[in-house]
């Protein structure tokens, strides 16, 4: 019974396929809020930008790091998140679906749990769910390509989402702002919210640059002669500037 049993069970495992990343390279999972549009009318976030929405995500994220430490860094903005992987990282042996899985779901729960603190008069209407995804990066340069990209991303859809909402504010109709933001330049745009009355550079650093989410060797304090030996890592947020090669080279540690 048992040889028959071992037969059975090697045939059925034979079925698993193998999706292991490739050694050796940066590992980004993506998450992304399934259909917040919706999510964030039912819940009335205050558009263009949600602050506390934004704290709720960051916060998920500072959580996701604290839990998986072969994560080395992560940015968010809108409804997403990237987190990366330290380079030489063997976690669940590099296998997608279980990595992917883990995170997505961990941060889909700390959503779930965190949502009353950061929305004390508002109820959580339904189960909000996250999809995920797995990319390899093999080199520096084309991870920092791909942090970048998310960044610019950020900038675009910001400033348009501020436009559009500064017109529909103004009393035009969603179509008529989407007509009147047609074509337009970059240029074009800071004048038009400089006409509301809007500095455009002058905005919450969160919305313009999203946010990066790392850990950072924690100062010894320099008052006292006693330095906690447990607290020498610590995660940090911060709204910075990841375009430019400044960032990563004041911060030599993150990639290494
Ligand atoms: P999909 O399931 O394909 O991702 P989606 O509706 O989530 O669909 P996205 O392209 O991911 O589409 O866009 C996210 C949406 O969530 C945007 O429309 C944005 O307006 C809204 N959103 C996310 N975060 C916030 C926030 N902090 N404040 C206001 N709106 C937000
Ligand atoms: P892994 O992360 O590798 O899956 P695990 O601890 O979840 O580790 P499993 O092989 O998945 O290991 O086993 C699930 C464990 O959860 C078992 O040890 C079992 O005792 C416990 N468990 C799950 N469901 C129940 C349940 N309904 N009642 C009691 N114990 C349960
Ligand atoms: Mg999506
Ligand atoms: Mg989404
Ligand atoms: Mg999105
Ligand atoms: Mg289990």
């Amino acid at each position: 019974v048992e040889d028959v049993s071992k037969t059975k069970s090697d045939y059925i495992r034979s079925f698993i396929f193998e999706n292991k990343l490739m050694p050796s390279t940066w590992i980004v999972i993506r998450i992304d809020g399934c259909h917040f549009h919706r999510f964030s009318g039912v819940h009335e976030f205050e558009k263009p930008n949600d602050v506390q929405a934004l704290n709720l995500m960051n916060a998920c994220a500072m959580a996701v790091l604290q839990e998986f430490q072969d994560l080395v860094f992560s940015y968010g903005v809108s409804d997403e998140y990237s987190f990366v992987l330290k380079k030489n990282s063997n976690f669940y042996q590099r296998q997608a679906s279980k990595i992917v899985s883990l995170i997505v779901s961990f941060f889909t729960s700390m959503y779930v749990i965190k949502w009353r603190t950061f929305f004390p008069q508002k109820e959580l209407k339904y189960p909000p769910s996250f999809d995920g995804r797995a990319i390899c990066y093999p080199s520096y340069d084309v991870l920092r390509d791909y942090l970048a990209w998310r960044q610019v991303d950020c900038h675009i859809n910001n400033q348009y989402n501020t436009c559009f909402w500064a017109l529909v504010k103004s009393g035009k109709s969603k179509n008529e702002a989407q007509h009147a933001l047609k074509g337009t330049q970059s240029q074009d745009k800071y004048e038009l919210l400089a006409h509301f009355g809007i500095d455009y550079n002058a905005l919450n650093p969160m919305f313009r640059l999203g946010s990066s989410v790392f850990w950072e060797d924690a100062v010894g304090d320099e008052n006292g002669s006693f330095v906690e030996p447990l607290l020498k890592r610590k995660v940090i947020i911060d709204h910075c500037n990841i375009i430019d090669k400044e960032f990563w080279d004041t911060h030599p540690s993150i990639l290494h």
